[in-house]
């Protein structure tokens, strides 16, 4: 059992590299150095030229940032790594939610400190040489150590309670750690724009002016709060623009990039406005928490099947069972189910964007939604061309071609 295992999880580890580097070089593949004739109208020639060097600077990055990681883990795991921390753990602590708790804390602290020089490479440099990065040294390193500190107290408690459901509980396992999941997503869906963005990022009404005014006859006649409509200062990180939608019932809310309010014209921030309102009015955060609950109770009842099994933590070089051994063992083996559902997630998303743009097109004009998705994708130097099965691995929006071919169907 414990070989079959030890080689499942190298035959995983290996071919999920492939698979994410052969998607990789696909894209490669529609590089061109010359503007492509499809995208004639939205790049110029030199915006073109600079996307593709965008395109390639990142591509390169994460090659070496991929591999890098996949060598990590790879080694990790074939040198008994795991089973040896959680060893040095167990010699120390006897409490066993402590043993998880610690250990992850350890292997979060790990991971931290092997990307963060990614992170700060992604950041002040290839963001920087585009012309994208706005953010401060200070504000990054801030950035960083409330991700954590927040990480840690989040992550700490829910780990905290699940591990205590793992230990007393049996089969019904799954049951009980769902329970605790679906509590903690509504309340983070309700509460997550009033604790959490609000640590990192200020949140204003929309000030006075033209654009209040034509956003407020839209929402009007639209149906949605002006009061539930906010402006986010992106701009004090990165020069990209960005809108989106979240929340439930009386605490939901659209976002709008304070750089987007910059970017687009009047009309086209009212489309994009009226993209956001058609997810509101499709219930797509509804549907969207209700599949991620289904996927998670999936996930959680096989867990419960088979993660008492002692190999699960004998593959990983420990003699002793524990919690948090087989979460890693199985979330490596689980790895082929949850590519699977990665797809179908993304292909609902795609669906809801499609959803959304019809909204907009339909209240709003399809035409002042088509020019803003242009103009937000010339600015943010979007990759106009992926390789087809990329996008459908990838992809949570459909491309801006196909986005754009949708709205000149409606008119
Ligand atoms: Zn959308």
């Amino acid at each position: 059992m414990v070989v079959i295992l030890y080689y499942s999880i190298l035959l995983i580890l290996i071919a999920n590299f492939i698979i994410e580097r052969w998607l990789d070089y696909l894209n490669t593949t529609k590089w061109s150095s010359v503007l492509p004739e499809e995208l004639k109208g939205i790049y110029n020639e030199e915006k073109y030229l600079k996307s593709m060097d965008y395109e390639k600077a990142k591509h390169n990055f994460s090659i070496i940032s991929e591999s890098l990681g996949f060598l990590t883990i790879f080694t990790l795991f074939a040198s008994g790594s795991f089973g040896w921390l959680d060893g040095l753990i167990r010699s120390r602590v006897d409490n066993p939610i402590f043993v998880t708790l610690i250990f992850f804390a350890s292997m979060a602290l790990i991971t931290e400190f092997l990307s963060f020089p990614f992170k700060w490479y992604d950041t002040f440099v290839i963001e920087e040489k585009f012309g994208f990065n706005k953010t401060t040294k200070t504000l990054f390193l801030a950035d960083q150590f409330k991700g954590l500190v927040i990480g840690a107290i989040i992550g700490g408690v829910i780990l905290y309670l699940i591990t205590w459901i793992y230990l007393i509980t049996g089969a019904l396992f799954w049951l009980y750690a769902l329970g605790v999941i679906a509590i903690f997503s509504v309340f983070m869906l309700l509460f997550y724009s009033n604790i959490i963005v609000p640590l990192f990022n200020k949140q204003t009404p929309l000030p006075d002016g033209e654009l209040k005014e034509a956003i407020t006859a839209f929402s009007l006649k639209a149906g949605f709060l002006l009061d539930n409509i906010f402006v986010i200062d992106g701009s004090k990180r990165s020069t990209k623009a960005n809108a989106y939608f979240t929340g439930l019932g009386s605490k939901k809310r659209i976002v709008l990039y304070d750089t987007l309010i910059k970017e687009l014209t009047t009309s086209e921030i009212v489309a994009v406005l009226a993209h956001e309102i058609g997810h509101y009015k499709k219930r797509h955060v509804y549907s969207g928490l209700f599949f991620s609950l289904i996927t998670t109770a999936i996930m959680l009842y096989i867990f419960a099947l088979v993660s008492r099994n002692t190999a699960f933590a004998e593959v990983l070089g420990s003699k002793v069972p524990a919690f948090h051994l087989s979460i890693i063992s199985f979330g490596i083996l689980y790895t082929p189910l949850s590519l699977i559902f990665g797809l179908l997630l993304n292909f609902l998303s795609r669906r809801n964007e499609y959803q959304a743009d019809h909204f907009a097109a339909e209240k709003y004009g399809p035409e002042h939604l088509a020019s803003a998705l242009k103009n937000l994708s010339v600015s943010n130097l979007s990759n106009l061309t992926p390789h087809p099965i990329y996008v459908f691995f990838h992809y949570s929006h459909p491309t801006l071609l196909q986005r754009l071919k949708k709205l000149a169907e409606i008119k």
